[in-house]
């Protein structure tokens, strides 16, 4: 495999050789040092933990009520809409992303069991959990198995066959993000299989009839009740809940969107992760995610997935200790002579936006013979 990195200072992209790819021992002493980790934590989990949840949870409540009474008052209207875009951001990343991980479910708590979680977004939870918790968390950056990659709309990797389509890349992207809650629900469908004919609608049914059934809940709730509720204030009430839903749209795209197609994240091919060790799956969560570094609100706000990479090394561990662990986490792939890809938002964004923006035209190169280890995803040197 080949990549290029971005380093922290942002200065320059360097191309890595094959020489950081492992050996089968150095895969498995790498994969054991992170086992003992997990391991640690696990054992480890405590009140702690469970005070922060609930504190989360409580702050988000509180953020929601004050939102939805400040509707009644017009003049707070801004105020209203910030209150409610906080406790849905709060609400679908530090909860309902991290609880329906199972990141809490030791805690016996059933508002925050994985089975039983429900989340304020069009995406009905029995869905996301396969798409992302199974397929995503397991096929990670596999091209053609990971259907997070594009989101069988976008074209994020240049395995990703070039087709005249793929000149609205930007406009896709720019539509998925105003839209995200709609296209992490309507993901689940797998939409490009039913237009290939590899599925069909009957095989749907079951995944549909949620979608209707959480999509009426969702609508009835943001954009009839509470705006009823509200009396002569209904149009007000009614798009300040559509504004708050956008500005949730907005950051959760973005902050998901910086975790793995920045430069220097790597992708896979299924053959080259056939028969692939413990190590080897650690190897490639850590290859194929990034973080974004910043204060503690914004690693709250992001429901610490700007600790993508160990979110993706341990993604049942509660999030809220992938802080602590990232330092721990750096040293080894120091020790490995492994890339951590990490850099501010804005970094991270402008790096995105430019992916997007170049993999709407046809690769420059015509690609040479593969490479047996993998293929260069993102190389800003060769553009
Ligand atoms: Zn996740």
């Amino acid at each position: 495999m080949s990549l290029t990195l971005t380093n922290d200072a942002g200065t320059a992209d360097q191309e890595l050789s094959p020489t950081y790819t492992l050996t089968a021992e150095q895969l498995d002493a790498f994969g054991d040092e992170l086992d003992a980790i997990r391991q640690r934590v696990v054992a480890d989990l405590g009140e702690v933990d469970a005070q922060y949840i609930r504190k989360v949870v409580k702050y988000q409540r509180g953020f929601e009520v004050a939102g939805r009474l400040m509707f009644y008052v017009p003049p707070l209207w801004p105020a209203a809409v910030a209150s409610l875009s906080v406790s849905k951001i709060l609400d679908n990343m530090e909860i309902g992303h991290n609880v329906m991980h199972g990141q809490y479910d030791w805690m016996g708590d059933p508002g925050l069991n994985s089975r039983m979680f429900e989340w304020d977004t069009m995406a009905p939870s029995e869905n996301w959990k396969y798409g992302h918790n199974y397929m995503h968390h397991t096929y990670t950056n596999i091209v053609g198995k990971d259907r997070d990659v594009g989101y069988g709309i976008l074209r994020m990797d240049e395995d990703q066959e070039w087709r005249p389509y793929y000149l609205g890349n930007p406009l896709y992207a720019f539509l998925l993000m105003t839209f995200f809650e709609w296209g992490v629900a309507l993901h689940d469908l797998e939409t490009e299989e039913l237009i290939a004919g590899r599925r069909t609608w009957a095989e749907n049914r079951e995944i549909a009839g949620r979608i209707w059934r959480k999509v009426r809940k969702q609508v009835a709730k943001d954009y009839i009740v509470f705006p009823l509720l509200t009396g002569p204030f209904f149009l007000s009430t009614l798009a300040g809940n559509a504004v708050a839903n956008l500005i949730r749209n907005v950051w959760t795209f973005n902050i998901i969107f910086c975790g793995h197609f920045p430069a220097g994240v790597a992708t896979f091919t299924v053959e080259e992760t056939e028969n692939e060790s413990r190590g080897g799956w650690y190897y490639r969560q850590l290859l194929g995610s990034a973080n974004i570094t910043g204060s503690k609100l914004m690693h709250v706000m992001s429901g610490n997935l700007s600790h993508q990479i160990e979110h993706h090394l341990f993604p049942d561990i509660p999030a809220r200790r992938y802080p602590e662990l990232s330092v721990e986490v750096q040293e080894i792939c120091e020790r490995y002579g492994l890339p951590y890809n990490t850099g501010p938002l804005h970094r991270q964004l402008g790096s995105v936006f430019k992916k997007i923006c170049r993999m709407a035209l046809p690769d420059r190169k015509p690609s040479t013979a593969p490479d047996p280890a993998g293929d260069v995803t993102d190389n800003p040197l060769a553009a």
